[in-house]
């Protein structure tokens, strides 16, 4: 592969905030990279309509090569970051190949935490940030309807019954 001499732009994640500035930056004469651990943009918004089971999950997630399909300048990799050799800009994988930049963008926006309480909340109340998150939600509701409906006893809780909530 020939080296470029045009800058390179290393956008990481590609949520709304790695693909505005990936758009933004569609005229650029450089080349960008774009790197996501997933390949595909996820719409957050609709999470609680995959987890409340009104939509499935290809509904609310689309692939970034297609939505970049179009701008020449930039390039879709699928990888997760590990870290960051600042003195050879570079940026690691988790491949632990590193990717050369002139410019670099984080937008790997951030996560939900439970306040030190991690114990008592995370298994109670899970996460919804991602494409699985919201199934696994889906998927204890809709267990809990399921128990619901081989009981008599309002009190019941289904691990009363037998079965995983
Ligand atoms: C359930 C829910 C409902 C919401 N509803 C609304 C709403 O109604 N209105 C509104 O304005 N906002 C809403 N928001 C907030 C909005 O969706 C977020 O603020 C927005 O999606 C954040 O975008 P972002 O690009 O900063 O991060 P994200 O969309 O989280 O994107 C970050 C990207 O970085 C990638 N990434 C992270 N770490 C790495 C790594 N180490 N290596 C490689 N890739 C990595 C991730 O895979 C991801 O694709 C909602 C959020 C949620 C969760």
């Amino acid at each position: 592969m020939q080296h470029s001499t045009k800058p390179q732009i290393v956008v990481i994640g590609g949520g709304f905030a790695g693909m505005a500035c990936v758009r933004a930056l569609r005229y650029a004469d450089a080349e960008i990279k774009l790197v996501d651990r997933r390949n595909f943009h996820v719409f957050q918004p609709l999470l609680y309509q995959v987890a409340t089971g009104g939509l499935s999950p290809a509904n609310i997630a689309a692939p970034l090569r297609s939505i970049f399909k179009k701008q020449k300048n930039v390039q879709v990799l699928m990888a997760g970051v590990d870290g960051f050799d600042m003195a050879k800009r570079s940026v690691v994988l988790d491949d632990k190949s590193e990717l050369p930049f002139d410019y670099l963008v984080l937008a790997t926006g951030s996560t939900h935490h439970y306040f030190g309480r991690d114990a008592d909340w995370e298994p109670l109340a899970p996460g919804l940030k991602t494409i699985e998150d919201a199934t696994e939600i889906r998927s204890r509701l809709l267990t809990a309807f399921e128990t619901a409906e081989e009981t008599y006893d309002p009190g019941a809780t289904s691990r009363e019954i037998g079965r995983p909530v």
